[in-house]
């Protein structure tokens, strides 16, 4: 049957992704089932999004009890799990509004667009540049393609979006060269994802905040991937003591469910007023009372402490795995958002890993993500290391 729905697939499918030759079923906690009924314990949760597992009953209850009421007004009308969601990203964040849409690159798009009619309306109309970082990564419309500093995802777009300028992550003396009377904004991940899990050094974001602060430029922090837990925090930001002007949240902030947020201070949303930008499914009610869910369980049951605690667990064993092994160069990141970098190419280790029962992926070429559900076990990560261990014995 999986090998029917994989040619199908192929044939009928825009051939955008390379994908791992397996038809997944069914999730529960951090398993996942192949229609051949194989499973396979999930260290990527698609792609950082399904922070409490597969199937979480208080989100699936949430989600059915919603579904049964409303699915969808659009924003032409109030309803009450927007506006709980955005009250609580409000408590629970630097942020004073929330605008919503339906993924990062969209998210991204609303703090690219809000940055310059910041200025607009501030009478500095001249104001319009953003600086990203080299080896960043912000979606893939044109908008935010332009902005990721990585050649390959803009290659055969020309000519992209004027209006950013790259500089090397993690130099603070490079951005400051950089700004001009133009700049109006500095974009950024505080953890780069799929560049490789580059962490920020220490006081880097301190000096960014200042630099900003004194140029009279935003801070933009594109927190889609590092946002709601996965680096043993709500927010990324919260590691480093600063907080940014504007944000974006996508991925895991309705464990599956599409949405995005952007979230900024007042005096900065302030610039959008009715009419200036708009979704019509953002914020739906249906999405919206299971991100609300999301977010409920994620601290009510103390989900952050156990990704603070797991990630320091696997990241310790990752860590005894590299004095074992010479193809290990570095293992690097936080929490639950981990990289182990290899002296060679990555992918006959994911495929490896697939075929023993564990899904990891592998970003940048040589670079294994080690992503798990925030609610993974000891158990689940002593598992995944002894497969490893066997898998680089046997290559
Ligand atoms: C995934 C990701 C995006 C893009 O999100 P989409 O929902 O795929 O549009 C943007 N920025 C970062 C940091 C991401 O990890």
């Amino acid at each position: 049957m999986s090998k029917d729905v994989i040619s199908k697939a192929d044939q009928v499918m825009a051939a955008t992704y390379k994908r791992t030759p397996i038809v997944i079923a069914k999730g529960k906690g951090c398993v996942l089932w192949d229609t051949d009924g194989r499973a396979y314990t999930d260290f990527v949760s698609g792609v950082a999004v399904c922070n409490l597992g597969h199937a979480h009953p208080r989100v699936v209850r949430a989600l059915s009890m919603q579904a049964d009421t409303l699915f969808h007004v659009s924003n032409l009308f109030y309803t009450i799990p927007q506006t709980e969601l955005a009250s609580w990203l409000v408590e629970n964040s630097f942020a004073d509004r929330v605008f919503f849409c339906n993924s990062g690159a969209e998210a991204n798009e609303a703090a690219i667009k809000l940055a310059r009619k910041h200025f607009k309306e501030k009478g500095e109309a001249e104001r319009y540049k953003i600086i990203t970082m080299e080896k960043s990564f912000h979606g893939r419309t044109m908008a935010t393609l332009s902005a990721t500093g990585q050649g390959k995802i803009r290659k055969g777009f020309d000519p992209v979006l004027d209006g950013f300028d790259f500089v090397p992550f993690n130099d603070a003396d490079a951005l400051r060269d950089k700004i001009g009377p133009s700049t109006c904004a500095v974009l950024l991940e505080p953890i780069q994802g799929e560049g490789g899990i580059r962490c920020p050094a220490p006081g880097y974001f301190e000096s960014l905040r200042q630099i900003c602060d004194e140029a009279g430029i935003l801070l933009i922090l594109d927190e889609i991937q590092t946002g709601i837990g996965r680096t043993g925090k709500l927010f990324a930001y919260e590691n480093f003591g600063i907080e940014p002007d504007i944000m974006t949240l996508a991925k895991a902030l309705a464990n599956g469910l599409p949405i995005g947020a952007m979230l900024a201070r007042e005096h900065i949303a302030d610039a959008f007023g009715p009419g200036s930008h708009g979704s019509t499914f953002g914020g739906t009610p249906i999405i919206t009372a299971a991100s609300l869910e999301v977010l409920r369980t994620l601290s009510e049951e103390k989900i952050i402490d156990n990704c603070r605690e797991m990630g320091a667990y696997l990241k310790d064993k990752l860590l005894l795995l590299k004095e074992k092994y010479d193809v290990i160069e570095d293992v690097r990141g936080i929490g639950l958002l981990l990289g182990m970098r290899l002296k060679t190419e990555g992918s006959p280790f994911v495929t490896a890993c697939m075929e023993k029962g564990f899904l990891i992926n592998c970003i940048q070429d040589n670079i294994l993500r080690f992503i798990p559900p925030l609610i993974v076990g000891r158990d689940e990560i002593d598992r995944l290391v002894e497969c490893l261990d066997d898998v680089m014995r046997e290559t």
